[in-house]
């Protein structure tokens, strides 16, 4: 049996959660299909045989940092795996993210629009040099966002310039390379051996282009991840598996690419 590991997920702190869901919900005009809280994502991990979550955290103030670390140390488990957050704002960023590494975590998840940056800005590289330094996995959101004005911070252009400029950097790009401009991600991206993480694309893919991105791309390099709770992760394993990949390529995409990347 391959252990299935969902590389992209969101949860919230119980009382968070609740008020938290609501305004993404109204922000991004999109509908929830979990309540935020841990419990609901592994009862949703049960129904769709996911072993393991990969558990995405954004600090949307310098000040969380502190609260998101402790949280994420109070969660973790055989199951969760979770990846905090620091501000690229914050005075201490660079202390935070060997921080981070020293609490025993595997990765960071950074966000251009909750965070105000822009992938290829000045500020960034530092940041982007000492999680290399630390051997760090960073998932970033790239692409456009649902729930923000489409202004190209996170584009494919600028992941080339991150991913050419800091080459050791253990980069996922989120939602099949850039959320909605998979033809950018198509001529840019596909091919290159840079992460991929599936999640919410593959219901707005046409199948036919989803399978060629997914068969000209380098087959290691591709995370099965649903952005739970903003999609069903029963379903998206059900969209991966319509794709009709042979069986090692799904393998390697549900679980064993991420095995890797998580052990390295
Ligand atoms: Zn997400």
């Amino acid at each position: 049996m391959t252990c299935i590991i969902d590389f992209h997920t969101h949860a919230f702190p119980d009382l968070v959660a609740a008020q938290a869901i609501p305004a993404l919900e109204e922000a991004g005009k999109v509908t929830a299909c979990l309540d935020g809280r841990i419990e609901s994502l592994l009862v949703s991990m049960n129904e769709a045989g996911i072993e393991k979550s990969v558990l995405c955290s954004i600090a949307t103030r310098p000040e969380q940092f502190t609260s998101i670390l402790s949280w994420s140390e109070s969660i973790r488990s055989e199951r969760i795996i979770p990846f905090p957050s620091f501000h690229p704002d914050a005075p201490e960023a660079l202390e935070q993210i060997s921080a981070i590494k020293k609490a025993g975590f595997s990765g960071i998840k950074m966000h251009p629009y909750y965070q105000k940056f822009v992938l290829d800005e000045e500020r960034m590289w530092p940041l982007y040099e000492r999680i290399t330094a630390e051997g760090l996995i960073l998932v970033m959101h790239t692409g456009f966002d649902i729930g923000f004005p489409r202004e190209r911070i996170a584009d494919p252009l600028k992941i080339v310039t991150v991913v050419d400029r800091v080459p050791e950097l253990k980069f996922v790009a989120t939602h099949f390379g850039a959320w909605d401009l998979w033809d950018e991600v198509d001529d840019m991206l596909i091919g290159r051996p840079l992460y991929l993480d599936l999640s919410y694309a593959l219901h707005l893919l046409p199948k036919a282009k989803a399978k060629a991105m997914a068969l000209a791309h380098p087959e290691g390099y591709l995370l099965f991840g649903t952005d739970s709770p903003w999609a069903r992760q029963r379903e998206v394993m059900a969209q991966l598996s319509e794709l009709g990949l042979d069986v090692r390529l799904e393998t390697k995409i549900l679980g064993e690419n991420a095995a890797r990347l998580l052990s390295s």
